[in-house]
């Protein structure tokens, strides 16, 4: 039986970054799994925005704005969400365009080192408009025959440390939190459990990602006590990617109408 009432599946990603699913068909999809309301975070772009919206209106389902930023902790990668800022806003739209920068710079080291390995991949061979990051790259090493799928490519290439892995200079996570605020958005920690250090709790976040596809019902319990201690917004979402990570669907994570309002209350 499907959940009724009120759900708000608030992370998920469209071809505007690393997803299978153009923007329109998300916002469709979300009808469609009956969800009442929406936010595509796309990586390090608001993008997907410019067709969202319009859709949304047409179809009746609440859009929240939204993006997922990569950030640095501690020399750790850690993904921060943003929400509720203006699609329009200048500070977002510089702070988009700085990650590509970042982007560019770090896939073409990406790319050389897959060269130095024999594995040839050309700037070409990447999708040129949006945010481009390792799953494009793999995605190309599979073009190429080079992988059978995205789960070799980064195990024996592009994942964390591995050889072909570059890091590149990324963006503190303090730093991120006041972009966020200073577009008037709130900055929420995404998925704790793939990134979490107990330092990040003192940075000054505003909720955490609470409700995850992959979460372990005692995981939930550990990061509701903590928002809960500390008076955060609580989130949650699928963080679907379409078609290439299909245990991850839209709607398999969502909020309830009670927190989606708290969240949209502080933001006013
Ligand atoms: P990037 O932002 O370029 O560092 O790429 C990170 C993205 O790659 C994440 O957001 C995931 O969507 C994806 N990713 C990370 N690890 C894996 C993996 N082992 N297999 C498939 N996709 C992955
Ligand atoms: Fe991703
Ligand atoms: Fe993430
Ligand atoms: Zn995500």
């Amino acid at each position: 039986m499907s959940p009724t009432g009120f759900r708000a599946d608030l992370h998920c990603h469209s071809t505007c970054s690393d997803g299978t699913l153009t923007p329109v068909e998300l916002v469709r999809l979300a009808v469609d799994r009956g969800l009442s309301a929406l936010s595509i975070t796309d990586h390090d772009t608001v993008e997907a925005y410019r067709t969202a919206i319009p859709e949304a209106a047409k179809v009746g389902i609440e859009l929240l704005v939204g993006a997922e930023f990569s950030a640095v902790f501690e020399k750790q990668t850690v993904h921060v969400l943003g929400y509720g800022f203006s699609e329009e806003s200048d500070v977002i739209k510089a702070f988009c365009l700085r990650h590509h920068e970042r982007r560019k710079e770090r896939n073409r080291g990406m790319l050389k080192k897959l060269s130095q390995h024999g594995l040839k991949v050309d700037e070409g061979d990447l999708p040129s408009s949006g945010t481009v990051g390792r799953p494009h790259i793999g995605m190309a090493l599979i073009a190429k025959g080079y992988v059978k799928d995205l789960r070799e490519a980064f195990r024996k290439y592009i994942g964390d440390g591995k050889r072909c892995h570059v890091r590149g200079d990324g963006i503190g996570v303090e730093e991120t939190i006041q972009v966020i605020h200073e577009a008037g958005g709130l900055a929420i920690l995404a998925h704790p459990h793939l990134s979490f250090d107990e330092r990040l709790l003192s940075c000054p976040f505003d909720g955490i990602e609470c409700y995850y596809a992959r979460f372990m019902l005692a995981q939930n319990q550990k990061w509701l006590k903590i928002t809960e201690e500390r008076d955060w917004l609580i989130t949650g979402g699928s963080d679907c990617h379409g078609d290439v990570k299909p245990t991850l669907y839209l709607g398999s994570s969502w909020i309830n109408e009670e927190h989606f309002r708290k969240l949209q209350a502080r933001l006013k």
